[in-house]
């Protein structure tokens, strides 16, 4: 039985999703050991690493997160470590389903999540109630064989962080959006706009990454495609923003 709030959101985030052409993708497996999942307008991703499951974010509401993780069987219980791109709503009230999980983020975003500083927005960051650990800029953490580098991409909020895995794979959250391919930075919902394009800069200058998955835009194999246009930006200065 869905309660009326949560259908009042669910209509309300198909609304937004229409206004700013948001394109979350379906739930589905994209590699052997890469899963996506949608709620709503968000994608959140499991990255699986022997026994280990790793969480990139985690939904927009904890409900649904629960229904599309048992869709391809993988039971929360089982995910212990979750890294946080950053404070939004939609990618961290999910959180509670992870109860066995150590919790990272960016210590830049600390403040967001302790209701010291909000967000712009009207929405505010869920408070975290429970223990988590805090990154700063190239800090690794080691999960069994799996390497996850922190890459702080501040601009749509202070603490954006995004995460690269085992040198091959980008979880960027919402530092950018791909369209035809291409990586671009949203003004909407973004607290420091300049930032955030300067951040994109900062991963055009990443090597060998095969994967970049971004939470609502979906996800593209061609590094060179989506962030040629930001590395020639850094020479002139200028730089797209399709909102
Ligand atoms: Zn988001």
């Amino acid at each position: 039985m869905v309660r009326l709030g949560d259908r009042i959101t669910g209509w309300l985030s198909k609304a937004i999703d229409r206004k700013y052409t948001l394109h979350a993708l379906e739930t589905g497996r994209i590699t052997d050991k890469i899963y996506v999942f949608k709620t709503d307008t968000a994608n959140f991703y499991v990255f699986r690493s022997g026994e280990n499951f790793i969480c990139f974010d985690t939904g927009y509401r904890p409900f649904l997160s629960r229904e599309e993780l048992k869709s391809l069987n993988i039971d929360p219980e089982r995910v212990t470590h979750v890294f946080l791109t950053h404070a939004d709503i939609d990618h961290v009230w999910g959180l509670r389903l992870f109860k066995r999980a150590a919790v990272y983020l960016s210590e830049d975003e600390e403040p967001l999540i302790r209701g010291i500083r909000p967000l712009k927005s009207a929405i505010r960051s869920p408070r975290l109630r429970r223990p988590y650990l805090l990154l700063r800029d190239n800090d690794v953490v080691t999960v069994g064989p799996t390497s996850v580098r922190a890459i702080a991409t501040p601009g749509h909020t202070p603490g954006s962080m995004a995460y690269l895995v085992d040198g091959t794979y980008l979880f960027l959250g919402d530092t950018c959006k791909l369209k035809d391919g291409q990586a671009y930075a949203g003004k909407h919902y973004t607290m420091d706009y300049e930032t955030q394009k300067e951040s994109i800069r900062k991963l055009a200058g990443l090597k060998n990454v095969d994967y970049v998955f971004t939470a609502h835009s979906g996800y593209t194999q061609d590094f060179n495609a989506a962030f040629d246009y930001w590395k020639e930006a850094g020479k002139t200065g200028g730089a797209p923003g399709l909102f």
